[in-house]
């Protein structure tokens, strides 16, 4: 037998051994050995109704006998009619429309290129350029990696793409302008008007932003006042505000949409993960009706991809949708939430090397430094989001790393359990995290 037969083919980025899974349910997933853990960071913050759920199993066997896949342009199907009239009911009232696609890096592309092409529709061809904000994260493909600063997952391929322009995102805890909030009067907001004007109104299309930032900052939810100002100034200059919703949807927050806290309204929101909540690959772009009559009416959207809106999909993401929306697992995460930064906050006191703990429902994360006076990050060789991971890891409680932000910031993780997590297991998910930040305390002290 060749040796690369025996092999194990795959690779991705991580390098020591993982568990093989053996089975998940509800907000627990067992290896191979019979050991169990508690999904503290639904994956990648997508498993927003937990494993197993099963009305969405009966929903995908009942579609899987009926039809599995037909294409778009070939036949409507009921699912993704059913599921787009669901997501407007409850979405802003300027969102009347949805374009289906199976990842949030696909939503995000979509979105922007929509963009493009809703300003091309009104003869206004000049408009091409996004701004963004750093730090952040829109996805791995390179168009959403161009609004990306998030240099751990960017910096290889910014030869490749032209980078988008960037302004400070409300990261108070370390302020770019060196200010505090409310007397700072939103200076990271305002750096948008500045922004376009260096650009020329003329030349910007839109604006990009996570409603509160994940994957790159570790939750963080904006001053509650910033979101006006920002479409204030998008108003002033026929800019599209497009908010990537990819992470913060689907009740992940406390409210079904990010942008509710704030009755924000878009006119671009990008979708994905708790969507469909992992039980198959799904996500969309949602957008002002106008919006696409204007870009219907001067020859369409030359955009899409194959799997997109397929019947499985949204079969899944109307049974996902159902099951958020029908036991107000929105306003259980909120409640949750509340409970899990409260204990949180407690561990805080007791471990001086969480700088801080920030969130919104049920996206919360904890920031750690070496010295809390100085807020002063440790060194990017210890690793110790990695090494507060493998602790929890080994302690029977998956949370989510991520590394230091271009020097800028601190290692984080983020704590994102499934919204249907129980009172006594936020309890259970501090007690194994308590034991984790105890155990890599040692190990720091004595490194
Ligand atoms: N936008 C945001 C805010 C995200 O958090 C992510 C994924 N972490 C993406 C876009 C990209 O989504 P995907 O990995 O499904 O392409």
């Amino acid at each position: 037998m060749n040796a690369s037969t025996t092999q194990n083919p795959l690779f991705y980025q991580t390098s020591s051994h993982i568990p093989l899974v053996s089975r998940a349910e509800g907000i627990y997933i067992w290896d191979e050995d019979g050991k169990r853990y508690m999904d503290g960071s639904s994956g990648a913050i997508i498993c927003n109704i937990g494993h197993g759920d099963p009305a969405v199993l009966d929903a995908i066997t009942q579609q899987a006998q009926s039809t599995f896949f037909t294409y778009r342009t070939q036949f409507e199907n009921g699912p993704a009619v059913e599921l787009a009239q669901q997501l407007v009911h409850h979405a802003a009232s300027s969102l009347s429309r949805v374009f289906y696609v199976s990842g949030g890096s696909e939503a995000v592309e979509s979105a922007i290129k929509l963009c493009r092409t809703y300003h091309l529709s009104r003869g206004d061809g000049g408009r091409y350029l996004f701004i963004s904000r750093f730090p952040s994260y829109h996805g791995s493909t390179l168009g959403a990696l161009a609004l990306t600063s998030y240099a751990p997952l960017e910096i290889h391929y910014r030869p490749m793409i032209k980078s988008a322009p960037k302004i400070p995102a409300p990261y108070c805890y370390r302020c770019h302008y060196g200010q505090s909030y409310p007397t700072c009067s939103l200076s990271c907001a305002h750096a948008l008007e500045t922004m376009i004007k260096q650009l020329g109104p003329e030349n910007v299309a839109g604006f990009v932003a996570e409603p509160i930032g994940g994957a790159s900052t570790g939750a963080l939810p904006p001053p509650d006042d910033y979101f006006a100002v920002i479409r204030k100034i998008c108003d002033k200059y026929s800019i599209l505000l497009i908010l990537d919703e990819v992470m913060t949807g689907f009740g992940r927050t406390g409210k079904l949409f990010a942008y509710q806290h704030w009755d924000l309204q878009a006119d671009i929101v990008a979708l994905s993960k708790g969507m469909a909540s992992g039980y198959f690959p799904l996500g969309a772009v949602m957008c002002r009706g106008d919006i696409v009559d204007s870009v219907l009416a001067t020859g369409g959207f030359p955009h899409g991809h194959t799997y997109a809106g397929n019947p499985m999909a949204c079969a899944v993401g109307r049974a996902v949708l159902k099951r958020i929306v029908d036991d107000g697992l929105a306003d259980r995460a909120a409640a949750m939430g509340e409970r899990l930064l409260q204990g949180l906050r407690r561990l805080a006191v007791k471990y001086p090397i969480i700088g801080e703990v920030r969130g919104k429902g049920l996206l919360t994360a904890l920031e750690f430094v070496s010295d809390r006076d100085t807020r002063t990050p440790f060194a990017d060789h210890l690793q110790v989001g990695n090494l507060v991971t493998a602790r929890a890891f080994a302690n029977g409680l998956i949370v989510y790393p991520r590394r230091s932000i271009n020097g800028l910031s601190g290692d984080h993780i983020l704590v994102a359990p499934p919204l249907i997590i129980k009172e006594t297991e936020v309890d259970e998910l501090l007690d194994r995290l308590g034991r984790s930040l105890d155990e890599a305390s040692t190990r720091l002290a004595g490194a």
